[in-house]
């Protein structure tokens, strides 16, 4: 439960200290990430659905291949559903692809084909958050928006509330009005990257106090100092036998597959035994619920339903 709801003082001695150091320290050891330098708001967007629940490396693996295919806000909301999915490919939670398919198309409907940079237009995309809509109008807009992902969580509650673990001990409110105390105006572009690489590299999951350019300004610093360790999060459940495994293996047969699969054959082929259709009918039911595959005439297929041709009518012929 959290404990941390209030945030202390920070005398403008230490602020300007922390800043000075945590942008010294990003000067020297900034990735360069394409969509951190390309003013572009969609491209801002894309990275930010990759970089949830995903590390960084494989993000910037995700997102060369997405634009490579889809450069443009129109490009993506006119693609087929199938493609899309498949671009995405084995990036996990697919739910997010769709969700940026959808919300390029709110753009072209909504938005004259452009990303908004009002925040409650931006909230009320499909699939983008605080987090995103931050980083959107941070890279996109270069606008003053503060961005909190899980590293920033951990690194801010430490440095300025004190709690050794975070995601678990500080309050979202507090870590958002410490944050927001810290970014220095007109900095966003280089202050939010700056928090979140740093608290990957430097404030990580087991943090490297003895080599950090922050540690005479932290207030968790003397906790750990004295031996006290931060108890890890809640580890995932295992994934051998979950849903997200038979949702990914079902995923991966309707992406291998050109056109649809008769659904009687696709369960046999996941059940062999048969003792749990239950559960793959209820994980096949889902995914079409959620935009990922579309189920007719007993065959399921990836995407959306393909739209059928109009009968055309009939020409009577007066000769
Ligand atoms: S001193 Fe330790 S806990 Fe504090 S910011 Fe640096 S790495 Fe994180």
């Amino acid at each position: 439960m959290p404990t941390s709801t209030a945030v202390p003082a920070i005398t403008p001695r230490r602020l300007g200290l922390l800043r000075a150091r945590l942008l010294d320290w990003y000067e020297a050891h900034q990735q360069p990430f394409p969509w951190r330098d390309a003013r572009d708001p969609y491209a801002a967007m894309v990275a930010a659905v990759a970089a949830q629940q995903t590390q960084m490396p494989r993000v910037l693996e995700i997102y060369e291949r997405w634009m490579a295919a889809y450069p443009t806000l129109e490009a993506l909301a006119r693609a087929d559903r199938a493609d899309v999915l498949r671009t995405w490919g084995r990036a996990g939670y697919p739910r997010r692809a769709v969700y940026l398919q959808q919300a390029a198309q709110r753009c072209l409907d909504q938005h004259e084909g452009r990303m908004p940079r009002d925040l409650d237009a931006l909230l009320a995309l499909p699939g983008v958050g605080p987090f995103t809509a931050a980083i959107v109008r941070c890279f996109g807009f270069a606008e003053d928006s503060v961005a909190i992902d899980t590293n920033v969580v951990r690194l801010v509650g430490r440095l300025v509330l004190g709690d050794l673990q975070p995601a678990r001990e500080s309050s979202p409110a507090a870590i958002l009005d410490a944050a927001t105390r810290l970014m220095p105006r007109g900095e966003a572009e280089r202050w939010n990257p700056a928090l979140m690489d740093f608290g990957a590299q430097v404030c990580a999951a087991k943090p490297r106090c003895e080599a950090c350019p922050l540690a005479t300004l932290c207030a968790a610093r003397p906790r750990f100092a004295s031996g006290e360790v931060a108890e890890p999060v809640r580890a995932q459940g295992a994934w051998a036998g979950s849903d997200r495994e038979g949702r990914g293996r079902i995923l991966a047969a309707l992406r291998a597959s050109e056109s649809p699969l008769r659904e009687a054959a696709l369960l046999s082929d996941l059940d062999a035994g048969g003792a749990e259709r239950e559960r793959w009918e209820r994980l096949l039911t889902a995914l079409v619920a959620d935009g990922l595959a579309w189920r007719a005439r007993g065959r399921i297929g990836l995407g959306t339903a393909p739209v059928r041709a109009p009968v055309r009518a009939r020409r009577v012929a007066e000769d």
